[in-house]
């Protein structure tokens, strides 16, 4: 799982209202201020930023995070988190973290339900999993890139406080997830597991039939992901327990 914060882009403006900023109004362009991550299953939060670690060590440490893992789960990420980071390694001449799965979460809210707001704080409280941690706002951006000590405590509190969020919406929209890369793929197991939860506590639940295939239906008994493998022409040597979601 991973966040980032950003500073804004620092410009040079006329007037306050409906303003068109040109590229030559660009005092100074947005970068990362810090990022949060954590492995599912750890407990540890690990957070780096600007401030602690200088922005090439923080940098660092979040590109090796990416090059290890398999699977990042974010909010918005494809969209934000993951390409802004991509720039920065390139700005330093960095070539890409080995390739990783992403499950944007953002994209699976807006997929599978219909709600009022698609921010995180709204999905958070609709679900009544967390609230995201309070903040003065533009201020502690500010104070942030000023390098005061307090404000830097606090961002540190609200960046880790939207992992803690994150997980909470992971766990409860795992089941809704479909596409979810397959933990089937990632064990060597010989029992049906489940796709989205990697555990092996799935029933079978009557059969799923394509316009071509039939398939034997499953369903996790732990997270709740329904999931399907071919059924017909396929002997017992032939089958390999990767179940597919639905
Ligand atoms: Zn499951």
């Amino acid at each position: 799982m991973v966040d980032i914060e950003t500073a804004p882009n620092k410009v040079f403006t006329w007037g306050l209202w409906n303003q068109t900023v040109s590229l030559n109004q660009i005092d100074e362009v947005g970068y990362t201020l810090c990022w949060a991550a954590k492995w599912e299953g750890d407990k540890d939060i690990m957070f780096s930023s600007i401030f602690g670690d200088g922005r090439e060590k923080m940098l660092k440490r979040i590109y090796d995070l990416l090059d290890e893992a398999d699977i990042v789960v974010h909010y918005n990420g494809t969209k934000f988190d993951i390409p802004i980071l991509n720039q920065e390694f390139a700005l330093r001449g960095w070539t890409p973290p080995s390739p990783v799965q992403q499950i944007d979460l953002l994209r699976v809210v807006k997929q599978r339900f219909r709600l009022a707001s698609n921010k995180l704080a709204f999905v958070g409280s609709y679900l009544g999993i967390g609230a995201k941690v309070q903040h003065k706002g533009m201020e502690l951006w500010r104070d942030c890139m000023n390098g005061e000590p307090e404000a830097w405590k606090k961002m540190e509190e609200y960046n880790k406080g939207d992992i803690t969020l994150l997980e909470k919406l992971y766990n409860r929209v795992r089941s809704w997830i479909t596409n979810h890369p397959n933990y089937g793929l990632y064990f060597d197991t010989d029992r049906p597991m489940c796709p989205n939860c990697g555990r092996v506590h799935v029933q079978k639940r009557g059969l799923y039939r394509t316009t071509t295939l039939t398939y034997q239906r499953y369903r996790c008994m732990d997270c709740g992901t329904w999931s399907k493998e071919r059924y017909t022409s396929m002997d017992k040597e032939q089958r390999k327990n990767v179940l597919k979601g639905i």
